[in-house]
């Protein structure tokens, strides 16, 4: 394989630290892979912070400018942010919002793509959107499409810090476990660069404030939707994205 290639597509600034952060700190700091990330919106409907740090006015570039910096304490290597509203994604058409994830497609050439699963884990519509419009953009892509293996980002139903608010998918169904210890750390750094969403941050990974990081996730949890390698078969759960792809 030439340089490994990686895309994520999410809704929201902070989605990539919540939900793959240990994920993304792993593949960056190997070295081998260059790293992108989709971010659909400036998460303009977010909170200010708690106390706020900014107005409503000021939000979506203050949220822009934590995602950067979150990006680049992952190991992030190009970030794409997108003009759509928070909450609205759902009102864009298909094709459209399709289309702008197929040209960030052609653009990377990433042999890996991974979004939110359908649930969206929070639930959340845009997620369900971004979802759905990242499935749409890797299926339908020809010719030319150089994405190998689609993945959604889930948790599975056992997880010790799942609660009900959180949906998730049955353990046998998770294809691939990323288990990185080592850089629970670094997601903990990304995860407080967004500081407007503090509210949010502290709710999930509880005491992370106060330095304890032993809510901050060293597993991410990914469902392999679809692939294109001839002749390849899931024996037992992969731990390599990249798992199968010459
Ligand atoms: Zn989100």
């Amino acid at each position: 394989m030439s340089l490994k290639k990686i895309l994520f597509v999410f809704a929201h600034p902070d989605d990539e630290s919540f939900t793959a952060g240990a994920t993304i700190a792993k593949y960056a700091a190997a070295g081998d892979t260059e790293i992108s990330l989709l971010c659909a919106t400036r998460g303009q409907a977010g909170k200010c912070g708690e106390p706020p740090i900014c107005s409503r006015e000021e939000l979506p570039g203050v949220r822009e400018q934590e995602l950067r910096e979150a990006a680049a304490i992952l190991g992030i290597h190009n970030v794409d942010v997108l003009d759509y509203e928070d909450k609205h994604l759902a009102d864009v058409p298909l094709p459209e919002l399709a289309g702008r994830i197929e040209a960030a497609i052609r653009q990377y050439q990433p042999q890996v793509v991974v979004t939110f699963a359908p649930h969206g884990i929070s639930g959340h519509p845009d997620h369900h959107a971004i979802s759905v419009a990242t499935d749409h953009a890797v299926t339908h892509m020809k010719p030319d499409n150089p994405v190998w293996k689609l993945y959604h980002v889930t948790l599975p139903s056992n997880a010790p810090f799942v609660n009900r608010n959180v949906h998730t998918d049955p353990p046998e169904s998770i294809t691939t476990e990323i288990n990185e210890p080592a850089y629970v750390p670094v997601v903990a750094k990304a995860l407080l660069a967004h500081r407007t969403q503090n509210m949010s941050v502290g709710r999930v990974f509880s005491g992370i404030f106060e330095g304890d990081y032993s809510h901050v996730r060293q597993v991410n949890y990914f469902i392999l939707v679809w692939h294109r390698i001839f002749d390849y078969h899931l024996s037992e759960k992969e731990t390599d994205l990249f798992a199968g792809i010459r």
